[in-house]
């Protein structure tokens, strides 16, 4: 899935191609993403300059002269840059033609991604409650510590949770919480500011290493066929439930915390 150092990566690549463009027609071949994509997209985009591309969460603004082209990538979507024209392939649903000859063209095979207009983006009911960027300094471990009073939640789903901050998903939360040698099961309310204070700054700076990694791909979102804004990046824990801890050695253990699968060292974190 992709997660924010993806989006953030997309963003990059995508935006030196479209900002100050013209779009010259919009081709909707699959409409029933998560939510439809609006009937009128075409008429709203088409003859309109592309001024911004900016992100909030995990959701891209594509901003025109008037309104905003929402999108979201969902489980599985991706954009790239392809030449007008391009034979499509299956899951191709959407491309946004541009005067320059090149298209924007979104994939999503399992549907769950979004395509949607509004003239307010920021005030749209998807993003008016989101909480702070994670790398802005809007967040930091106090605020961590301060929503965390009174939560008897687990602290790994209290940290991916969207209104305490933004874009901190399961492979982020998982390995942010080992660097700072937190017990994933822990209560949120029953850990210190100290402790808070060190696990914000190991949020920004494993985010931050990561959109910075992606920056190696950027030219993989022009002409290419694949599968651009992946990356590899080093995991201590996400992904390796049962295997040895890199630090100490002791076998890693995988429980479910929210639905969702946590792996962690139980010598390393407490
Ligand atoms: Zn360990």
């Amino acid at each position: 899935m992709p997660e924010l150092p993806e989006v953030e990566t997309t963003r990059r690549g995508i935006a030196p191609h479209l900002v100050g463009q013209r779009v010259s027609r919009v081709i909707v071949r699959e409409r029933r993403l998560r939510w439809p994509i609006p009937e009128d997209l075409d008429v709203r985009l088409s003859g309109q300059l592309i001024v911004g591309v900016e992100r909030r969460a995990k959701y891209l603004l594509i901003n025109a002269e008037v309104g905003t082209l929402i999108s979201h990538l969902g489980m599985s979507g991706n954009l790239r840059l392809v030449e007008v024209g391009l034979p499509v392939a299956k899951h191709e649903h959407v491309d946004i033609e541009l005067e320059s000859g090149l298209a924007l063209r979104y994939t999503d095979p399992r549907r769950f991604g979004a395509m949607l207009w509004s003239l307010d983006p920021l005030n749209h009911e998807l993003l008016a409650r989101l909480g702070p960027e994670p790398l802005t300094e809007l967040f930091d471990g106090e605020r961590l510590f301060q929503r965390s009073r009174g939560r008897s939640m687990a602290v790994k789903p209290f940290i991916m949770d969207n209104a305490v901050v933004v874009g901190v998903g399961n492979i982020y939360a998982t390995e942010a919480l080992f660097a700072a040698g937190i017990d994933p099961r822990r209560e949120a309310k029953g850990i210190s500011r100290a402790r808070y204070l060190r696990l914000a700054i190991e949020i920004k700076r494993i985010l931050a290493a990561a959109i910075e990694r992606g920056g190696t791909t950027l030219r993989d979102f022009i002409g290419g066929d694949g599968q651009p804004g992946y990356f590899q990046q080093e995991l201590f824990v996400y992904g390796r439930g049962g295997e040895g801890c890199k630090v100490c050695g002791t076998e890693l253990r995988e429980v479910k915390l929210g639905q969702r699968a946590s792996v962690f060292c139980p010598r390393c974190q407490r």
